[in-house]
């Protein structure tokens, strides 16, 4: 649509409320705004960034400020995206402006792009504090910091703990305002130097390199493809310098960008079995009719569902139509984006969460432009600007990190859905273990359902064991980590050279630290939640807030030194095993270990190198590797999280296993598993073991039933929350009365103390809302939120959170 020429337009903005503010074009922007494109705003002291709604010729009732400067000469969200957005923005009763920052790849570079400065009243207060208050007092810290230089939102919050809350008190007392700096990094800016860098198809492996020459092949390896080297140089310091002694080293290849090859190192296509042939056919053909359908494809793990997924693809760009492919955050692995690029070549994009905005903008822009048809991304991946959208595909459905966990708390998978039935696209689920609401939504004949019911090659399910650790205690009479069949099979392993993967699904050394003498278990100073120790930083931790202190000499209730750790952690496990098997090689991946993607990778691109003989670690290391030399996989604790208040609690335990235990016995040797566990007459626990996703489907779809839970009704958790306590007592007591009594079809609980009374310094109270009646649960929450603005209630007070996956 080309643009006319308009006075005024309807601008949304991310911040907490649901209108869209109109502003003056001045005529230097009238001929050239759009609905979709961004422009920067005046917004009270600041200046924001919002997305244009609509452009008109209605002077609105006030007096409109005029915009500031337009960013986008084309619109950055076209009419399908604008649509989902405002979709998303009514099902999670999300405001709009928030909804669309989070569509947009520059999201985080929106929301980072704030530079405080002192305004005058700042600077006088800043020379009065100085003089009157305690120099610990975060106020004064950050005036300080600000007294020498404007300094960027992000760089306070790192610095220092209590910046964020600094900051807004700050800002109400109008000593500092901010300032949205719009850098260069425009997405649609092409690319201005012109050589590229790729690994060679050989290279050495362990040749000595440099620091940062280690960090380009690092980078390298997680983001297979060539890539402009002046963009690498954005993200990896010293690239060019590296690049070129990497290229003398054999390491790298350097090209001129317009003689850069498409062709990659090529991939063995497998010629599809029958299951797999047959769940294609399907989705080959529904691709065909240009009509949205969903498929679930239920294969067990090993099955070969990538396989399929890689042939739909194929099939949609047949048709002349783009794909999207997304799969959990921590699934996206260079093994996972070379099967990708060695199958389509240049014609694929990666979005990846964690990617800088540099590299995420450049992407886009290669999506955007049709350069690139094949999208694999994590969750916001589903908002990629994909031309003529044909498949989207959701690997590992069930998987929690679809599901946003702030505002707007969208689930990936349910957009993905969405998006796919407004522009004529197939979407294909595929999971081991689908989320019983999409297994049911196939039941229902909602989707089609698709099995790859056996292994590739007919490779056996691993055997998984149970061992009761409560008949272990009677037999040894010792509270051991590891039972003795564990050791065994692990000492067995280690003589055969086959490797091992250890579960342990909570991160530290300790999961708490109490008192013997008063039974006092020490806290987190912001949550009640008690501390987890950590070994190697000699430090309790938080998991929720990340407060930390050191560990104290006595009980801090009653000062009894008869301190004591109880309970493990992945950290403790790996250390056992050190003391066990004091020769084999040991790597840890959890988020203790993990510091950043590449992180991440280095170790389990080590583990399947074949460096290390043991993985140990936390959920992290159960998903989607495919690593063909792991025959055992022993979990120390089946239990942990089945105590959770949470119905999806048993799913989750359920999934874990089943997901865990399909790690092993992937190659030519058959797999065995062994799960550590007290509760070994536990439904998930046991049919996890007998690998029996059908039953447990249908025992836990029947308790679901009998509940009232999802998949039969519709959730939300409303959670109000404040620092005071009587004032989050006072807001749930208020929204009690508006609640009562229920409209029809809902039922709701509360207002009930959460399950974390208290988090992050604020104290928690909330409703549980169920609904026959998507319809009504809609409506009573848009009462809340309404009811909510209109007594003024700090905006981070209440949270809405449709279809939740925890309750927490
Ligand atoms: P899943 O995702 O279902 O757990 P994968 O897609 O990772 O399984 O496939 C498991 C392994 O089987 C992979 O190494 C893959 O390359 C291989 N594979 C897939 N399809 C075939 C096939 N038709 N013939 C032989 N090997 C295959
Ligand atoms: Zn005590
Ligand atoms: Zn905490």
């Amino acid at each position: 649509m080309p643009a006319g020429s308009y006075l005024f337009c309807d601008v949304s903005l991310p911040v907490p409320l649901d209108q869209a503010f109109t502003y003056g074009l001045p005529e230097t922007l009238r001929h050239r705004v759009q609905a979709g494109s961004r422009l920067v705003v005046p917004f009270g002291p600041r200046k924001l960034t919002g997305v244009i709604l609509q452009c008109h010729d209605d002077p609105p009732a006030v007096a409109a400020r005029d915009a500031l400067r337009l960013i986008d000469s084309e619109p950055v969200l076209d009419k399908e995206l604008m649509a989902l957005g405002r979709w998303i923005a009514a099902y999670y009763c999300a405001p709009l402006g928030e909804v669309l920052r989070s569509m947009l790849p520059l999201a985080a570079d929106i929301r980072r792009g704030k530079v405080w400065s002192l305004t005058d009243a700042g600077r006088d207060a800043a020379r009065q504090l100085l003089l009157d208050a305690s120099p610990d007092d975060p106020l004064v810290q950050v005036l300080r910091m600000l007294e020498k230089r404007p300094l960027s939102a992000a760089y306070l919050s790192k610095t220092f703990p209590f910046a964020d809350k600094a900051i807004r008190s700050l800002e109400r007392k109008r000593f500092i305002v901010a300032e949205e700096v719009q850098t260069s990094r425009d997405p649609l800016r092409a690319p201005s130097e012109r050589l590229r860098v790729e690994l060679a198809p050989n290279h050495a492996g362990d040749a000595k390199l440099g620091k940062p020459e280690r960090e380009l092949r690092a980078f390298l390896e997680l983001h297979p493809g060539s890539h402009n080297l002046k963009e690498i140089e954005a993200m990896v310091r010293n690239a060019s310098i590296a690049a070129r002694s990497l290229a003398r080293k054999g390491v790298v290849t350097l090209t001129t960008e317009n003689a850069a090859t498409t062709a990659g190192p090529v991939r063995v296509r497998h010629s599809l079995n029958p299951s797999q042939q047959a769940a294609f056919d399907q989705i080959g053909a529904a691709i065909q009719t240009r009509r949205f359908r969903t498929f679930l494809l239920h294969g067990v793990t090993g099955s070969g569902k990538t396989e399929v997924y890689l042939n739909a693809i194929d099939a949609a760009i047949a048709e002349g139509r783009g794909a999207l492919l997304l799969v959990p955050e921590i699934a996206l692995t260079p093994a996972m984006a070379g099967q990708f690029f060695s199958r389509f070549g240049d014609r694929v994009a990666i979005l990846h969460s964690a990617f800088t905005d540099v590299e995420r903008s450049e992407q886009w822009r290669r999506i955007r432009s049709g350069a690139a048809s094949v999208v694999v991304g994590t969750r916001s991946g589903v908002f990629a600007p994909v031309k003529s959208l044909g498949l989207i595909v959701v690997d590992e459905e069930h998987d929690g990190s679809y599901k946003q966990e702030e505002t707007p708390r969208y689930n990936g998978r349910d957009v993905a859905i969405v998006r796919a039935q407004a522009a004529g696209a197939c979407v294909v689920l595929g999971s081991a273990t689908p989320s019983l609401e999409s297994r049911y939504n196939a039941e229902r004949e909602k989707y089609t359902l698709l099995q790859l019911p056996e292994r590739i090659e007919a490779r056996p399910m691993p055997t998984v064991e149970l061992i009761d650790m409560r008949q272990e205690f009677l037999e040894t009479r010792k509270q051991s980590t590891f039972s003795r069949k564990l050791i065994e099979a692990l000492q067995q392993r280690l003589e055969t050279g086959e490797q091992t993967i250890v579960l342990l699904n909570r991160r530290g050394f300790s999961s708490f630290v109490a008192c013997r003498a008063c039974g006092e278990r020490v806290q987190c100073m912001n949550c009640s939640l008690t501390l987890t120790y950590h070994k190697r930083d000699r430090r309790l931790l938080c998991h929720f807030c990340g407060y930390a202190e050191r560990v104290p000499a006595s009980c801090p209730k009653c000062a009894s030194e008869h301190i004591y750790f109880m309970g493990l952690g992945s950290e403790r496990v790996e250390e056992e095993l050190h003391q066990a098997f004091p020769t084999a090689r040991i790597a840890r991946l959890d988020r203790d270990t993990v510091t950043g993607k590449r992180h991440y990778e280095t170790i389990l691109h080590g583990f399947r190198e074949g460096s290390y003989d043991i993985l140990v670690g936390t959920q992290m290391i159960a998903k989607g590797h495919d690593i063909p030399n792991v025959t055992l996989v022993g979990v120390v604790s089946a239990d942990i999280g089945l105590g959770m208040p949470d119905f999806r609690a048993a799913e989750r335990a359920f999934q874990l296993l089943t997901q865990v235990a399909g790690r092993a016995g992937r190659g030519a040797v058959p797999g065995r598993v062994l799960v550590q566990t007290i509760n070994p007459d536990h439904y998930a626990i046991r049919l996890a073991a007998a690998q029996d996703y059908q039953a447990f489907y249908e025992k836990e779809l029947n308790f679901r039933r009998m509940m009232h839970y999802p998949p039969f009704t519709a959730m939300a958790n409303v959670l109000v929350r404040a620092e005071k306590q009587e004032a989050a007592m006072r807001m749930s007591a208020d929204l009690g009365i508006l609640l009562n009594p229920p409209p029809e079809k809902l039922r709701i609980m509360g207002p009930a103390e959460a399950p974390v009374p208290r988090l992050k310094n604020e104290y928690r109270y909330q409703f549980l809302v169920k609904a026959i009646s998507r319809k009504a649960l809609n409506e009573l929450l848009q009462r809340v939120r309404a009811y909510a603005i209109q007594q003024k209630w700090p905006a981070t007070s209440l949270v809405i959170d449709v279809d939740p996956l925890t309750l927490m």
